[in-house]
């Protein structure tokens, strides 16, 4: 026995020497801060060198190179090349920033390194209450139920599997869509994010189950067509069972009447769910009154990585009734029995309200950041990026060569640059091209969309860092690029 103990040589992942491991980090936070503090003069983009490919495409290295050098590979080969959506002139598609806090939170998050399924340990307080000051922000009742998740995305999908599982007509939890039931169908507008459609798909009911409903002039769902849709699908024996409102759709931000679809959704015994993923953040603004009817809804799917500024990945669904939450995900097989006392005590396990069993601590830089900043902060910071769309949209307007191509109801912006004796199709390359050069030329990033055959450079703004001089520059660069284009 003795001689067993002497052989045995075990291994760890701590460090052997605590206090070099100590100062790199330090040194990394340093660092770090430093990459934060001077972002605004760097390129807000650009390409990755073939040299960095390279050295990122190596096989599996089978001896450890210790935490300095790998720390200098990160310095090196990763650091210098970010997406970009750090900068302040980034609005591309619909992307945050992050923060200061964040980052330290996500150091602190990992450290604890606590599962969040569920349990009796504090972090899951921590979840508790970030999840009832979202119930509180948006007027959900006290007894409703949240989860936080990696996004939009995933609260979409968890929305929308609890609203097939209360709906069927059936166990569909036990029977799924194998029994000749009448097909269940869905409804929301033909400006709705896509993750809504992979939802669909992925629970089994096929995107023709999704009827696309199509929009107004201001890309707002048509409810006398919804309307018709829903009649002409009960008549022919069909299952409709839920409508999606949009608070901000991807496109152009604009906001579905809500009141109207959660009177529909009553009227018609269907769950009403929204897709708020940054538009019901206005809330907190002067836009809230557009936003009526978001608080009847049955699920509500928001990020905390686009207009909350939080690091990626944070998202939060919330369901009016914890019941239909639960029995929609709840599976609890030997090894997980909630217990009365010790570790598997507690009364809320994250895992029966959706998909994952082990989950990270996402909470902990949603509960500081905003213990840190209070509420009214962000509060102001949401009104200024759409005071800020107002801006670029009223500089577009005032400008001969640039045509704003969608109405501006919240903080998306969608324009393109005008040149004479050229069609849709001629504009829509120019356009593109502008596009590229502004975002290869690290000088800005907006995205693109297509509105109504029009090509538009799409500046969606959920920036914090973000200042009016930004949108100058935007301006400026695009006119100086299209006329560098067209003058060829
Ligand atoms: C971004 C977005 C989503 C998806 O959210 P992720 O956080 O990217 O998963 C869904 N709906 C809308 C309207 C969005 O803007």
């Amino acid at each position: 026995m003795d001689e067993a103990k002497i052989a045995v040589h075990e291994e760890t992942l701590d460090p052997q020497d605590w206090d070099a491991m100590r100062s790199l980090g330090h040194r990394m936070i340093d660092e770090m801060m430093e990459y934060l503090e001077g972002i605004r003069d760097r390129p807000t983009w650009q390409s990755v060198p073939d040299s960095v490919k390279e050295h990122l495409s190596v096989p599996v290295p089978t001896e450890g190179q210790g935490p300095e050098q790998t720390y200098g590979d990160f310095l090196e080969n990763v650091a210098p090349y970010p997406m970009g959506n750090i900068s302040p002139r980034f609005w591309g598609w619909v992307m945050g920033t992050g923060t200061p806090m964040g980052v330290l939170a996500e150091l602190l998050a990992a450290t604890m390194n606590p599962n969040m399924g569920g349990g009796d340990h504090g972090a899951v307080y921590v979840e508790q209450q970030v999840i009832d000051w979202f119930k509180q922000i948006f007027s959900f009742p006290p007894d409703a139920s949240g989860l936080l998740v990696s996004g939009g995305s995933m609260a979409n999908l968890v929305g929308l599997a609890v609203a097939r599982a209360t709906k069927a007509r059936f166990d569909i939890r036990k029977e799924g869509l194998q029994n000749g039931h009448a097909k269940m169908v869905l409804y929301a507008s033909s400006e709705t994010h896509s993750s809504v459609q992979k939802a669909v798909e992925l629970m089994g009911l096929g995107s023709d189950a999704l009827r696309k409903i199509p929009v107004s002039d201001a890309y707002e769902i048509d409810i006398a067509a919804l309307e018709q849709a829903i009649a002409a699908d009960k008549a022919t024996g069909l299952h409709p069972f839920c409508i999606v409102g949009n608070a901000g759709t991807v496109n152009t931000g604009a906001l579905d009447n809500l009141t109207t679809l959660a009177d529909i959704a009553v009227r018609e015994d269907m769950w009403f769910h929204v897709d708020g993923a940054f538009g019901s953040l206005a809330i907190l603004t002067d836009t809230a009154p557009r936003l009526k009817g978001m608080d009847r809804a049955d699920s509500l799917a928001f990020d905390l990585h686009k207009w909350l500024y939080m690091p990626f990945e944070a998202g939060c669904v919330l369901v009016r009734s914890e019941e239909a939450h639960r029995k929609s995900f709840s599976l609890t097989p030997n090894y997980l029995v909630h217990a009365e006392r010790g570790v598997a005590a507690g009364s809320t396990w994250f895992s029966d309200y959706g998909v994952q069993l082990t989950r990270g601590f996402k909470a902990l830089k949603v509960w500081m950041s905003i213990k840190e900043q209070g509420l009214d902060k962000y509060a102001r910071l949401i009104q200024q990026n759409i005071d800020q769309a107002s801006y670029l949209a009223s500089l577009v307007e005032a400008e001969p060569q640039l045509e704003l191509l969608a109405p501006v109801p919240l903080n998306i912006v969608n324009f393109r640059f005008v040149a004479p004796n050229r069609d849709d199709t001629a504009l829509n390359t120019l356009n593109n091209e502008i596009l590229l050069r502004l975002q290869e030329q690290g000088i800005a990033v907006p995205s693109s969309t297509t509105l109504r055959g029009k090509y538009a450079i799409r500046t969606a703004i959920t920036n914090h860092r973000s200042r009016r001089e930004d949108f100058d520059t935007l301006v400026r660069e695009t006119l100086r690029l299209g006329r560098e284009i067209v003058g060829k």
